[in-house]
């Protein structure tokens, strides 16, 4: 069936899509009760994030536009500390979209949900005119336990920075899929929950952490050496890419620091936890290629990387326009 204004009308083919796409495919008995705002357990302070998914093709190498809004948003509420818990999602639909697809999508979103270990509670559905298109919107909401404190800020001198693994994989599946390139590169996207829980359960000192989304390694760290007032320095041997994916990059003169990813994240520790941090990323899943990448050095609020041959270049975030639609 495809999608008609009706369904976007408040009425019963509205009531029909979401019964039997969304309600049944989250399943969850707060969203079931279909009230104007869903009422929830919790304490203490509360994590809130909200995003925007527009990603095309709705489908793509590793992933789909259902399991990338899940992890986003599940990703930006585990950077600042939070224990991940609910979520609400807007779809926006344009006429012409496959019911098939829609439920493929809300499929994906709760399988990635309850990996995640978050319920999705609200939602609401919109219809436009135009061409078939899906976008969803994914607002979370998490709880900070006492105790956390994680922010950009807190980068110090003599911090590690670590990664968890390979660079770019999301942005040139993306980008392939588009481009009509062929190869065997997947999208990354992940939730990052055991990793982050990992960490935390070993008494690893976070000091900040981000996932490397839309600007790239080259962007965030920045943020961290402007945030904290400090010098980052990275190695550039040591960023991990794939064989596949630097190859990828080389052709279309690409560069990894600024590739988009959807289940990586940057971390800064405290250099005596660097070692365990990375340990506990790499047995979790999600990590197996995590790696020191870098440190914390006196302040002059710049990124620099240092070359194989001795070299140091000064990397500043991404400027002008990235790849359109990969997330
Ligand atoms: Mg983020």
């Amino acid at each position: 069936m495809k999608i008609t204004m009706a369904h976007g009308s408040g009425g019963k083919s509205t009531s029909d899509l979401i019964g039997t796409i969304f309600e049944k495919e989250f399943g969850d008995p707060v969203l079931s009760k279909m009230e104007d705002s869903a009422v929830l357990p919790g304490a203490g302070r509360i994590a809130l994030t909200t995003d925007s998914f527009v990603v095309t093709p709705v489908f793509f190498p590793g992933g789909d536009i259902g399991r990338l809004c899940v992890c986003g948003t599940v990703n930006d509420l585990l950077m600042s500390g939070a224990v991940p818990k609910y979520l609400t999602c807007g779809f926006i639909l344009e006429e012409g979209a496959e019911t098939d697809d829609l439920r493929k999508i809300a499929r994906s979103m709760s399988e990635t949900a309850k990996e995640a270990g978050v319920r999705i509670v609200a939602g609401d559905t919109k219809v436009v005119e135009g061409s078939g298109g899906v976008y969803i919107n994914t607002a979370g909401v998490g709880f900070v336990p006492d105790g956390i404190d994680i922010g950009a800020e807190n980068c110090r001198e003599g911090d590690a920075i670590l990664i968890s693994g390979n660079l770019g994989d999301h942005h040139a599946a993306v980008m392939s899929r588009r481009m009509g390139i062929e190869n065997t590169i997947v999208s990354d996207c992940a939730p990052l929950v055991e990793m982050v829980n990992a960490m935390k359960q070993s008494g690893v000192h976070i000091h900040a952490m981000r996932d490397v989304t839309r600007g790239g390694l080259g962007t965030v760290l920045n943020e961290f050496a402007s945030s904290s007032g400090c010098t980052i320095e990275l190695e550039e041997e040591s960023l991990p890419v794939s064989e596949q994916v630097r190859g990828f990059c080389g052709v279309l003169g690409l560069d990894p620091l600024y590739m988009g990813n959807e289940g990586k994240m940057v971390a800064a520790v405290a250099a005596e936890d660097a070692e365990r941090a990375v340990a506990c990323i790499r047995a979790s899943r999600y990590g197996e290629n995590a790696a020191v990448i870098g440190h914390v050095a006196t302040g002059e609020r710049i990124l620099l990387l240092k070359t194989p041959i001795g070299g140091t270049r000064v990397v500043g975030p991404l400027y002008g326009e990235g790849l359109p639609r990969i997330c």
